[in-house]
């Protein structure tokens, strides 16, 4: 019996592992675990399946071209290739796009790997496409990032704000612990344009059209200065709510004793993001809800590290301890703990994930090394990003699984271990670092990431990656944080034996942070916060007389990213076995579609068939489709979803407007 945290979101939940004969036979909740007390959703229970599963990558995998078949090659022949290959390019032409499924100590092995010592700073993380306008918002409103409450605080939270997330489905432990509060008397309010199960039970359901968060948000603060002209009435006219809706919820936030803003990714993933999360922001420290017991401004990762990926180093613009690749102090702080002459790091910003692999598409970046994600599936106008892995002239996939969507256009397999085949540190939305345990051995000759790194950086013929285990590596990097606001110079592995840690951890003596900010002083030059209005834009995609409907996209409560583990478990397969498309009877009435059948469903960049799903709790106009199901996994020929989606961002945090797609839908057999 071992305990460990999760692998799957970024609640992080304490888990147990049972092993027998070097088998993982069960998994259960953790009941001394302070975040869910014994409790999990089904997905984890579901991992002896999938860490068993027959398609584990066992052995590295060379092939010359991708219409070639691969071969088995041992570790010394693989990293040797990749060693020769990666010294014919430019560093700017090489590129990594790593993932929030990765542990800290892997997320600095690559960052060290490739901004020290390759010189690029093309480094970017899935996480850019999950919380990357929270990191902008936080940092530009506080001087930091980092979330300031704790999940301690949903209790104490006499009103609970949650906006663009669906709770129940995508942080169901979470969500018990919410709904447990609104049982004791919390006020419960949900903006969403659908009607989720979160929405379902809310107290007050804003049920706004898609992209209108931020002129709701707006008539949120009036009357003060930064709602500029918005209030009530006009907000109504545009969000589609009453006004007397959008009054009620603004005054249950700013009375209560203490109020909670929860968001995730419909705020998160739009093209004004950033915007978006400041004006949650905004409506925090206006009404005085932050820095106390049950109040704050509260973003929620979707992936089990994507904390750890931030505090790292983990996208193209950052360094580890929330450094800044522009800033020439910070460089300098980093080259001196690496041991590297003044100028090794680029001053310049890598390219974020939608540019990497524009870059990757027109021949500017040559070499991609994707590490334990899945972007011929998960990013945005997808067949664009399979195009762009086609056009490499190296692509290397380090994965637990194969094939993969993207490992099927490899040049390179690197087979990885995964949960809970590795030990080293996770961090979840409330800043609690925790140590993932090695439960079993990898599987064939599966090895740790940072194992990976560190082996090829020797070959390569850096120095200071003779790391012994995990824990030194997670020891250069905490030195690394102190002083930093993500300070964790006081955690160690062997400290996290005893339980996990709430960082900033500043000292073996310091027992942790519950909650951030609550002397008043914030990290910004002034001590203060800057708050910033801004107004609502124009939508990336809209809709017309051509493409009249807006797609959203989420998870369902039962399948995790792009399946590649979850599709693995029958009972998780089971509870939904297709995907689908939810649309209002009335857009499916003029479309000629019923309930059953299959659509055609097309935006401007492609097409895919889904079956439809009639929900007249939808706004009548907006549809809704899963993200998970791609080539592997769909019935032979429907596609993934994100073949529809768009590739624009917000400017500032570059992360990709996933939730408002224009399309239209049409019966499969009419074409
Ligand atoms: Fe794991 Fe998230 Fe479920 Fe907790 S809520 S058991 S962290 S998937």
């Amino acid at each position: 019996m071992i305990k460990t945290g999760c692998p799957y979101c970024g609640v992080g939940c304490g888990l147990v592992a049972e092993v027998r004969d070097g088998r993982l036979t069960a998994v259960r909740g953790d009941e001394e675990h302070p975040v869910n007390r014994g409790r999990t959703c089904r997905k984890p229970l579901a991992l002896p399946e999938a860490s068993r599963s027959g398609d584990r990558a066992l052995t590295p995998l060379l092939r010359a071209s991708q219409d070639e078949r691969f071969r088995d090659a041992s570790w010394d022949e693989a990293l040797g290739h990749v060693a020769v290959r990666l010294q014919r390019y430019r560093p700017e032409e090489i590129a990594f796009y790593i993932s929030g499924q990765l542990l800290t100590e892997d997320y600095y092995a690559v960052s060290k790997l490739a901004k020290g010592h390759l010189g690029t700073n093309n480094v970017d993380s899935n996480s850019r496409l999950c919380m990357s306008s929270a990191v902008a918002a936080y940092d530009a409103t506080f001087g930091a990032d980092g979330p300031p409450p704790a999940y301690d605080d949903i209790e104490l939270a006499s009103t609970i704000l949650l906006l663009g997330s669906n709770t129940s489905a995508c942080h169901p432990i979470l969500w018990g612990r919410i709904r447990a509060a609104q049982e004791a008397g919390a006020t419960l309010i949900v903006v969403d344009p659908r009607r989720t199960d979160s929405a379902a039970v809310a107290d007050l359901h804003l049920q706004i059209r898609p992209g209108t968060d931020l002129a709701l948000l707006n008539a949120m603060v009036a009357p003060h200065e930064l709602a500029g002209e918005w209030d009530a009435a006009r907000a109504a006219d545009v969000c589609g709510v009453p006004a007397v809706a959008i009054e009620r919820a603004a005054r249950a936030f700013a009375d209560s004793e203490a109020s909670l803003a929860m968001w995730s990714m419909g705020a998160n993933q739009s093209v004004e993001g950033v915007a978006i999360n400041r004006a949650l922001l905004n409506l925090c420290v206006v009404t005085g809800q932050i820095g106390r017991p049950g109040a704050g401004p509260f973003s929620l990762t979707g992936q089990p590290n994507a904390m750890g990926g931030r505090e790292t180093g983990g996208l193209a613009h950052l360094l580890p301890g929330y450094r800044k690749v522009v800033r020439e102090d910070h460089r300098a702080e980093v080259e001196a703990h690496w041991g590297l002459p003044t100028g090794s790091i680029d001053p310049k910003p890598g390219l974020p994930a939608t540019d990497l692999f524009e870059a990757l598409e027109d021949g500017r970046v040559k070499v991609v090394w994707v590490v334990a994600t899945n972007p011929a599936v998960s990013m945005p106008d997808a067949e664009r990003v399979r195009n762009a892995l086609r056009n490499a002239e190296l692509v290397i996939v380090q994965d637990a699984y194969h094939p993969t969507e993207t490992g099927a256009l490899a040049h390179v397999l690197l087979p990885s271990a995964q949960w809970p085949e590795k030990a080293g540190t996770s961090v979840n939305s409330e800043r609690r670092i925790q140590l993932m345990r090695a439960a079993i051995d990898p599987p064939g000759q599966a090895r740790a990431d940072w194992r990976i790194f560190a082996a090829l950086a020797q070959r390569m013929g850096f120095d200071g990656f003779g790391w012994n285990d995990a824990a030194e590596v997670y020891d250069e990097f905490a030195a690394l944080t102190k002083g930093r606001p993500c300070d964790q110079s006081g955690v160690s592995h062997a400290r996290l034996q005893s339980g996990s840690i709430q960082w900033p951890c500043r000292s073996a003596q310091d027992p942790g942070t519950a909650r951030l900010y609550t002397d008043g002083r914030f990290p910004s030059d002034t001590g203060k916060p800057k708050l910033a209005a801004a107004q609502p834009g124009h939508p990336a995609d809209p809709p017309d007389a051509d493409f009249p409907l807006v797609l959203t996209t989420g998870r369902i409560a039962s399948q995790w990213h792009t399946m590649t583990r979850t599709a693995k478990a029958p009972d998780l397969v089971a509870a939904e076995p297709e995907p689908f498309l939810e649309l209002h009877p009335e857009d499916a009435k003029r479309a000629w579609l019923k309930d059953g059948q299959l659509a055609r469903v097309t935006s401007r960049r492609g097409a895919v068939t889904l079956k439809v799903r009639l929900d007249e709790t939808l706004r009548p106009g907006t549809a809704f489709a899963p993200f998970h199901w791609g080539a592997l996994h769909a019935p032979a020929g429907h596609g993934g979803v994100n073949d529809l989606t768009h590739s624009s961002t917000d400017p500032v945090s570059r992360q990709p407007g996933l939730k408002a797609t224009a399309i239209r839908v049409e019966p499969v057999t009419a074409r």
